[in-house]
């Protein structure tokens, strides 16, 4: 029997850095997990594509895949429906391959209920302080949602303790290495490493 992959769950306060990190990590020629785009009512921003960044859909669509049971978690983030396509996730973890989902910390509460089994990092920003510096440096959100972003994120980062592991964004690079050698030790549990092999012997 095929071994089946890891769900990997990166989760973390809004403005941390986590699109940028799985951005990151998947340019990354040697990074073997499978990326679960998500589906959104949010509109593309520039240069954003659909089916590439995301599945863009109206509200009645989205609307329509949760009554059908088609997510495996779904949330409402600063007005517009996010949610990860079911499917897809259960399909490609029986094939044996690694997927990665990068979603906010409502769906992430909802995947951990779900599939306790998955591997839950929480990325973290170095201080709040630095928080709100990146929150109001990106200069495309107006005062209101800066306002709302930030009390969000104060309330998430007091759910840490959801979560397997912290990586602290403190660059880029490092973050993405931290996954990686999480998600490395990961694949060496003994459980998983000794059921490999009982499975290989045919021992029950
Ligand atoms: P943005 O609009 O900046 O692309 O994303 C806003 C937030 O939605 C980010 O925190 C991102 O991680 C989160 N997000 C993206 N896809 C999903 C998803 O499928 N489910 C949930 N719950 N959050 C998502």
């Amino acid at each position: 029997m095929k071994e089946k992959g890891l769900l990997i769950v990166l989760s973390g306060p809004s403005g941390v850095g986590k699109g940028t990190v799985r951005k990151e990590l998947f340019d990354q020629p040697d990074t073997t997990f499978e990326y679960s785009i998500s589906m959104t009512t949010r509109k593309p921003r520039d240069g954003e594509r659909d089916g590439v960044d995301y599945f863009f859909k109206s509200r009645e669509e989205f609307e329509a895949l949760i009554k059908e049971g088609k997510l495996l978690e779904y949330a409402e983030f600063v007005g517009n429906y996010y949610g990860t396509p079911v499917d897809y996730v259960r399909q490609t973890i029986e094939e044996g391959k690694d997927v990665f989902l990068e979603i906010e910390v409502q769906g992430a509460r909802q995947v951990r209920e779900k599939f306790p089994e998955g591997l839950f990092l929480f990325l973290a920003p170095p201080s709040l302080s630095e928080l709100e510096n990146r929150i109001v440096g990106r200069g495309t959100e107006s005062g209101d949602v800066i306002a709302k972003r930030l009390q969000t994120a104060k309330e998430e980062i007091e759910m840490m303790d959801l979560y397997d592991y912290v990586v602290e964004n403190d660059t880029i690079e490092s973050a993405c290495d931290k996954i990686k050698a999480i998600v490395t030790a990961e694949h060496c549990k003994r459980e998983r490493v000794a059921k490999r092999y009982l499975n290989m012997l045919e021992v029950e």
